[in-house]
């Protein structure tokens, strides 16, 4: 059966079986939105220093063994094994760069140092501590085994392997094992256009005075800031007050313009909150009410050919929302591979109210006692007290199934830093 288009879902929400939009759990809410998203295809060639957080477009396949050569592991001396093998002659020095190039026969022995080639004939490395060195003979205190202290061509990566995925994000390991193959270049999906603008009559931007009632816009800075720890390629449309025709010329620019549009605010239902009504008039939005704590309204859809993401206007429910949905959506159309974060359980040492059925996100702060890991929810929870998102290094994940927590209960901890 073919899946209904985001145009067909949103002006007859009933042709989905099991599809209740207000009542969706997060993972169902970041499973339905993966289903419309294909990723970039356009592809830039860079020099690899400029590739850090990239997404790669092709597999990196290795042209080479590493390392190239058997090399020594130790600073000592590469002879041919045998057994009982005590005196042996030393015919030459083997530098790392500057190999012995003579062949070592049984009886003889090459000094050799950490990372030089093994010569022709030998087998072994013993290190240098295992022996005593007299005039140009070395007498071994200690046999090693056969192949000891020799690293083989080929051990860590062998010639035609796939070293590195298409779909993944370049790391500054990763820069290092690509430039290790002798590669230059690597292939990379374009950058992702991303735009955003916040929404409502009360805000005013910063360096103006405010009136009674007006507010600091702040979703603009902390979106600004999770947006550049993704890499993308940013565009600003600022504050735009609750006017229709002003929010709709600026939606239609962004979106003309950008892969994916950002808002926060005007996405619930208060009485100056046009945003709603303007994106139900193009048509392929879907609103949302999410069994999750903070940022329960949310939109997700398509305006033209942009992906389109309606976040809630509390700045701590923007922040959360933005890390459930769009993060994960933009890891996808950047052509990123899912990367699932990961949750630690670990014990709170307070208790937690909660109710079953919807999930939770608190602010936490992870801290040591005693050698031991332990999480510590912040005090106020308001999903506008941005200043407990700042306070917090990690965010308690209380999925639906979970009900009260006294202290001393094992939760889900998932660390802010593995985030951004
Ligand atoms: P809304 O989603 O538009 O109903 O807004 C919900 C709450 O978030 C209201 O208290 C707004 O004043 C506040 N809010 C909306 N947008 C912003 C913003 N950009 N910065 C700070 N607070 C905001
Ligand atoms: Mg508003």
């Amino acid at each position: 059966m073919t899946k209904p288009t985001l145009k067909k879902i949103a002006t007859d929400p009933s042709c989905m079986d099991d599809y209740d939009p207000n009542a969706m759990s997060v993972a169902q809410a970041r499973q339905f939105i993966q289903q419309f998203l294909s990723p970039v295809n356009e592809i830039d060639t860079l020099p690899v220093m400029q590739s850090l957080g990239r997404v790669l477009a092709a597999d990196i396949i290795s042209p080479c063994n590493v390392p190239s050569h058997n090399n020594s592991a130790m600073d000592g001396f590469a002879f041919k094994h045998s057994a009982g093998i005590k005196l042996i002659k030393i015919i030459g020095t083997a530098f790392a760069g500057r190999p012995f190039t003579g062949t070592v026969n049984a009886g003889e022995c090459v000094k050799i140092m950490t990372g030089a080639v093994i010569p022709a004939g030998a087998d072994t490395v013993v290190m240098q501590e295992k022996t005593v060195t007299k005039s140009d003979c070395i007498t071994v205190l200690e046999a090693p085994n056969q192949g000891a202290n020799v690293r083989l061509a080929g051990e860590d990566i062998k010639i035609n392997q796939t070293v590195l995925d298409k779909g993944r994000q370049m790391t500054p390991a990763d820069l290092g094992l690509v430039a290790s193959l002798g590669i230059g270049d690597v292939q990379v999906f374009r950058k992702l256009k991303v735009a955003f603008f916040s929404t409502g009559d009360e805000l005013v931007s910063v360096g103006k005075q405010l009136a009674e009632g007006q507010i600091y816009d702040s979703n603009r800075y902390t979106i600004f800031g999770m947006l550049s720890r993704l890499g993308v390629e940013i565009c600003d449309f600022g504050v735009v007050p609750d006017n229709p025709d002003l929010l709709e010329k600026t939606l239609l620019k962004a979106a003309t313009e950008n892969d994916v549009v950002i808002t926060s605010g005007g996405v619930s239902v208060g009485e100056a909150d046009y945003m709603k009504a303007l994106l139900a008039k193009h048509g392929q939005v879907l609103f949302w009410k999410i069994n999750m704590k903070p940022g329960r309204p949310l939109a997700y859809g398509k305006v033209g050919n942009s992906h389109y993401f309606g976040l809630p206007g509390n700045p701590v429910s923007t922040m959360v929302t933005f890390y459930q949905f769009v993060q994960p959506a933009i890891q996808a159309l950047s052509g990123e591979t899912c990367r699932p974060m990961p949750l630690f359980n670990v014990e709170c040492t307070e208790a937690i109210k909660k109710a079953t059925g919807r999930s939770e996100f608190q602010r936490g702060i992870l801290f040591e006692d005693a050698g031991v890991w332990k999480v510590k929810p912040l005090p106020n929870q308001g999903s506008g007290v941005l200043s407990s998102m700042s306070a917090a290094n990690c965010f308690i994940v209380l999925d639906d199934t979970v009900g009260n927590c006294p202290a001393g209960t094992n939760v889900k901890v998932q660390a802010l830093q593995s985030l951004i």
